[in-house]
């Protein structure tokens, strides 16, 4: 069956890691959780680890990353990233030098039956990337952990079919939560993370680009929950005449949880 199947396994800004499979080829976004849940969610949506064919990283922090060396040890499966994130990891998994590959910023790789395309994202990781994925005439978007909408981000996402939004936080509750100021001011900084309202406003950009679906994800445990996002993000799709779950399919990836498996 030539579908393209994508689930979030774990969202959210305590880990994350999203399945992707075309074909014969079976691939990770990110792993930023343990080894053994990751294991046993794909068991759920039944799929063997063991069959993994690549990790994609989009930055080095924990959330992302956290089961690379684990990943690495038990199972034969290649990493790929930016030269920043494999020299803030190559400590950790340095003995599996002949299984990490580097890509640029921009650069286009193709996994077997997957073409993955990395673009910039302003995080404050170094090298921090988005990824575009191309199965035939299938198409998906991967943006998560973005500072502010750089204008490269409405080009490089624009026209894809399925989107994974980061949706991180409400502003006012990010305010009045228990959060550190300095580490309010990280999230809120370009460096940080992107606002329910700015996911509203790059989400109506790309339903005007074709976008038919959106996945809202890695939300903040504290500055969010997953109604104020999809309310958040509807009302403003809402103001330019754009009706969610009609004119795009909105939905949320609930943090810590399993999220959908969308078939394309
Ligand atoms: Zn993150
Ligand atoms: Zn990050």
């Amino acid at each position: 069956m030539n579908q393209l199947k994508f689930c979030p396994l774990f969202s959210g800004s305590n880990g994350n890691s999203i399945f992707i499979s075309y074909k014969g080829t079976r691939i990770l976004v990110d792993c930023g959780c343990s080894f053994k849940r990751i294991r046993e969610s794909m068991e759920s949506i039944r799929e063997d680890i063991t069959k993994l064919d690549a990790i994609f990283l989009t930055h080095a922090h924990t959330d992302h990353t956290s089961a690379l060396p684990m990943m690495m040890k038990h199972l034969d499966v290649k990493v790929c990233a930016t030269k920043g994130t494999l020299i803030e990891l190559y400590p950790k998994i340095c003995d599996y030098s002949d299984r990490i590959f580097q890509i640029d910023r921009n650069q286009s790789v193709g996994v077997l039956d997957l073409r993955i395309e990395s673009f910039a994202v302003p995080h404050d990781a170094c090298h921090t990337v988005g990824y575009n994925l191309f199965a035939d005439e299938k198409s998906v978007s991967i943006l998560t952990d973005v500072g502010f909408l750089a204008d490269n981000l409405y080009t490089d996402v624009k026209g894809k079919e399925l989107v994974f939004l980061e949706s991180n936080h409400d502003l006012n509750a990010l305010e009045n939560c228990s959060y550190p100021f300095h580490l309010k001011q990280r999230i809120r900084g370009d460096g940080g993370h992107l606002s329910n309202e700015n996911a509203g406003k790059f989400a109506t950009h790309l339903v005007n680009g074709g976008t038919k679906k959106i996945i809202l994800g890695h939300l903040s445990g504290e500055a969010n929950t997953s109604e104020l996002a999809f309310h958040t993000v509807s009302d403003v799709l809402k103001e330019s005449q754009i009706k969610a779950n009609k004119d795009v399919a909105l939905s949320v990836s609930h943090r810590g949880m399993l999220g959908e498996v969308v078939l394309l």
